[in-house]
C-alpha cells in the first residue's frame, strides 16, 4: 500500500458550488468552495481538485 500524499485527489462533484474538510486524517476546517466558470477549483488546504461533472442525462 502506498501513500502518494503529494498527490491530489480528484473529487467529482455535480455542483459548483463544493465544500471540502480535507477528509480521513488529513482534515482541515471546512471551507466552501466554488467553481465559477471554469469547472475546477483546487482545495487550498489539502489540494484535492474538484470538477464539474455534468453527467446528467437529459
Ligand atoms: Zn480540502
Amino acid at each position: 500500500m502506498s501513500t502518494n500524499i503529494d498527490t491530489p485527489e480528484t473529487v467529482e462533484a455535480d455542483s459548483t458550488e463544493v465544500s471540502c474538510d480535507g477528509g480521513g486524517d488529513l482534515g482541515h476546517p471546512r471551507v466552501y468552495l466554488n467553481m465559477g466558470d471554469k469547472g475546477e477549483v483546487d482545495c487550498p488546504y489539502c489540494d484535492r481538485k474538484f470538477v464539474l461533472t455534468t453527467e446528467h442525462a437529459s
